[in-house]
């Protein structure tokens, strides 16, 4: 009897997104071939998965497919790092600051419960007690999620590409040439940068902010990159109260949307803004922070965290944002290919979610005609 002919599936992008989907897609048909591409490899400096830490939260307001998602990815980080001897995700918690607009934590609270996330609400002066290290003016009350807290990023993305790997996989490093432009109702193939052609007979597209370059038509400016500033300032030496012991993850939902991770393995007290910056050339664009954005930080570190005002910069990073219209990432197939899956539009809150995602669109990928994904990520919601 002939043997069936080996699958081959190619996925193109090893940040969160594409590393973990590929990482499924290979455990979930372990008969298929599955090929891994990137052009700069996982977490690389210019990919949005790259730097050292990312938040983990589950706190979505009113949106619960995230926080439903972020519970599953919870589950799935503690499951691989426990797999691997590795420790990517660190539970310090994540404490939500709450000033007067509460439309955003309220809607999360019970979808939180729902989902069975451990969490607890703080009143003001119970969070200034616990907390004597924030100025907690102005803040009405806190949620604080117990099993919130940081992953590790790029180190992730390469652990990922190492299991993978481990499992089975393939992985080349070129980039896929744009435009890809399917005919016919499938794409057979591919061109890499060394100009060969990489055929395959499913392929998942997770460029994160270069989707759009890759698919003009279909993806577009539907995925706009966003300049986005992070910056590592140095605690006093022996001071314990802005470590990881003391200060859990905090986001900050004032007039600003401000968050930071203490401690972050060594690398200082990061304090970012979540504001949309402007538009960035993901490939080309010149990674050097800007005075305003700096200055932003120090104003904001000062007020909140007085204890260190005036603290030193260490270090800092220019990422970007893969910014989808309405912030609901896109999972979706190619319109005019039914065996090209496009994924992306992390928005700023992908990076958490990677292995559900990955596991996700695995399913969705093996499960060929019949998968159909949520109405939330697909891309006909941009027709209304
Ligand atoms: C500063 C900052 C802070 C963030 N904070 C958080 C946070 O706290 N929590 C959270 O959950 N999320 C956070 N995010 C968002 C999160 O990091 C992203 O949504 C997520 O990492 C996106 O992953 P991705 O795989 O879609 O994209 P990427 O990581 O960009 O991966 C895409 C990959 O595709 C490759 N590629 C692109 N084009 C080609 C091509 N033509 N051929 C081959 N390879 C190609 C790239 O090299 C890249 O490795 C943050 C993002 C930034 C920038």
């Amino acid at each position: 009897m002939p043997t069936a002919k080996q699958q081959h599936i190619v996925v193109v992008g090893a940040g969160a997104f594409g590393g973990w989907t590929a990482l499924f897609l290979r455990r979930q048909r372990g008969d298929a071939r599955v090929t891994l591409v990137d052009a700069w490899g996982p977490g690389n400096s210019r990919a949005s998965s790259g730097g050292e830490t990312r938040v983990i939260r589950a706190t979505y307001g009113p949106r619960a497919i995230y926080t439903r998602m972020a519970a599953r990815a919870l589950a799935l980080w503690k499951e691989h790092q426990t797999r691997w001897h590795r420790q990517l995700y660190h539970g310090i918690g994540v404490l939500w600051l709450v000033e007067n607009d509460d439309q955003y934590e309220k809607a999360a609270l019970p979808i939180l419960r729902d989902a069975h996330i451990t969490f607890e609400e703080l009143q003001g002066t119970e969070l200034a007690r616990r907390f004597p290290q924030i100025n907690c003016e102005q803040v009405r009350w806190a949620i604080v999620e117990k099993d919130g807290g940081y992953l590790t990023a790029r180190r992730a993305c390469a652990a990922v590409l190492e299991g993978f790997l481990a499992e089975g996989g393939e992985y080349r490093q070129l980039a896929a040439q744009a435009p890809i432009e399917p005919r016919g109702g499938e794409l057979s193939s591919i061109t890499l940068s060394d100009g060969s052609r990489l055929t395959a007979d499913r392929f998942v597209f997770a460029c994160g902010p270069w989707l759009g370059a890759l698919f003009p038509d279909v993806v577009g400016e539907r995925v706009r990159a966003t300049r986005q500033e992070v910056f590592f300032f140095g605690t006093p030496s022996g001071d314990r109260r802005f470590t990881e012991e003391a200060l859990p993850v905090w986001a900050d939902h004032g007039t600003r949307f401000m968050y930071g991770i203490p401690g972050n393995e060594w690398r200082g007290f990061k304090v970012a803004d979540d504001s949309r910056g402007p538009l960035f050339d993901p490939t080309n664009g010149e990674r050097t922070p800007s005075a305003a954005a700096l200055q932003i930080a120090r104003d904001y570190v000062a007020y909140r965290f007085p204890g260190l005002k005036g603290a030193p910069l260490l270090e800092s990073r220019v990422c970007q944002y893969e910014q989808s219209p309405d912030e609901h990432f896109i999972i979706d197939r190619h319109p005019a290919a039914q065996n090209a899956w496009l994924v992306g539009g992390g928005s700023g809150h992908g990076f958490k979610h990677g292995p559900a995602v990955g596991e996700l669109v695995a399913g969705l990928v093996l499960s060929g005609a019949a998968g159909a994904p949520d109405e939330q990520f697909r891309l006909s919601r941009f027709a209304h």
